[in-house]
């Protein structure tokens, strides 16, 4: 006796699946996250785009050294 590998349908068997749950974000645990990416990533961008070319915090080249290609890549102006 063969079987199936895939179950046909049959008309006479209702589809036992059960309904999809819809889907919760947890906000309020998601939120302190992403308020940290959110604060690196502008720190990230301060230093790459702007430290030591329109604003100095640091003194010296540095910092603008380090970040250089990055800058470039990013197309910021650099010199
Ligand atoms: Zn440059």
């Amino acid at each position: 006796m063969a079987q199936q590998a895939v179950p046909s349908a049959s008309p006479a068997t209702p589809a036992a699946r059960p309904a999809p749950l819809p889907l919760r974000v947890p906000v309020r645990e998601i939120l302190p996250w992403a308020v940290l990416a959110a604060v690196l990533g502008v720190v990230l961008i301060y230093f790459v785009g702007a430290e030591q070319g329109a604003t100095s915090l640091f003194g010296g080249t540095w910092v603008h050294e380090f970040t250089h290609d990055g800058r470039h890549l990013l197309g910021f102006p650099c010199h």
